[in-house]
């Protein structure tokens, strides 16, 4: 894929991130999402009302100064809304405070958290190039010209922003994307310089995704082969060798018959201890569909415990 001149990255939120994580408490008060002006579809997610309280989970290298909550919102730690005000960084508004309703674990929460505030990312003019990012229809349907919201997708392969239409915010959400929080060069290095927790880069141009893998051509023989491959590489000392092996001689069943239940034939051999088979299985699924998991997201170097 051509790379464009101005470089943008997405905001990674989910898959194989272990920062701190808040829910709403169960009395959230949630609103109407927003709505385009045209078409009256639905443009992200109903929104969260104050007074906003969440449960915490504190991780591992203590208190995040990015959390996301299961919806459009990020949380900010006190600390980052005061870098991107001194920054002079556009794209977030808002900033409304945060209650923390419970802090786990508590070995963790020794320490008082910082103050947390709601941070709103702006819907903006710039428009995701659903041809250049390789977007998929499910089926065929319209497309509304106002939002770009047009028939759920299959897959894509990644994303790219018409940059002539970007008005230059630093963190949005594009028209016609699909939810995917998108920054600019700028944000990411600035997040860089000051260590902020939490904070996942991954070149928006690789940022493929695939919600139906199983339609795509040799499917079955390639997650076979990559959770093979992936359990070689976790087999350090041996301890794994009679599951490759068992992987080994199934292998002639699959290539013969692609709806094979390899996994069920594993686990009646085994009987059931199959965990690390299940592991390397969810690792080669992102290793074909997103393979920027692996790239960005699980070896990040430490950043997350540089403080
Ligand atoms: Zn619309």
């Amino acid at each position: 894929m051509k790379r464009p001149s101005v470089r943008f990255y997405v905001l990674h939120r989910r898959v194989g991130l272990h920062g701190c994580d808040a829910l709403q408490t169960d009395d959230a008060v949630i609103g109407e999402p927003p709505r385009c002006e045209a078409c009256g579809d639905p443009i992200g997610m109903r929104a969260w009302l104050p007074p906003l309280r969440v449960n915490f989970w504190v991780c591992r290298e203590g208190y995040c100064d990015l959390v996301y909550p299961t919806n459009d919102d990020i949380l900010v730690s006190l600390r980052f809304k005061k870098i991107f005000e001194h920054e002079h960084l556009r794209g977030l508004s808002s900033f409304d405070p945060v209650e923390l309703a419970k802090v786990r674990p508590k070995r963790r929460a020794k320490e008082p958290p910082p103050a947390y505030f709601r941070a709103r990312v702006c819907r903006s003019q710039a428009v995701l190039d659903k041809v250049a990012s390789g977007y998929e229809a499910r089926e065929p349907g319209p497309t509304c010209p106002v939002c770009l919201v047009g028939p759920p997708i299959s897959r894509w392969k990644g994303i790219v922003i018409k940059e002539e239409t970007w008005p230059g915010e630093d963190i949005l959400h594009p028209r016609g994307g699909s939810g995917h929080i998108i920054v600019s060069e700028r944000f990411k290095q600035i997040c860089e310089r000051h260590a902020v927790k939490n904070a996942c880069f991954v070149p928006a141009e690789e940022y493929s995704g695939d919600f139906y893998p199983a339609e795509t051509e040799d499917w079955a023989i390639r997650i076979y082969d990559e959770t093979l491959a992936v359990l070689r590489t976790m087999n350090k000392a041996g301890r794994l060798d009679d599951y490759v092996r068992a992987m080994e001689e199934m292998r002639e069943h699959v290539l013969i018959d692609p709806e094979f239940d390899w996994i069920e034939a594993l686990r009646e051999r085994f009987e059931g201890r199959i965990d690390p088979i299940g592991d390397a299985a969810h690792d080669a699924h992102y290793n074909l569909v997103a393979p920027w998991i692996a790239k960005y997201v699980r070896n990040r170097g430490g950043q997350a415990s540089r403080s």
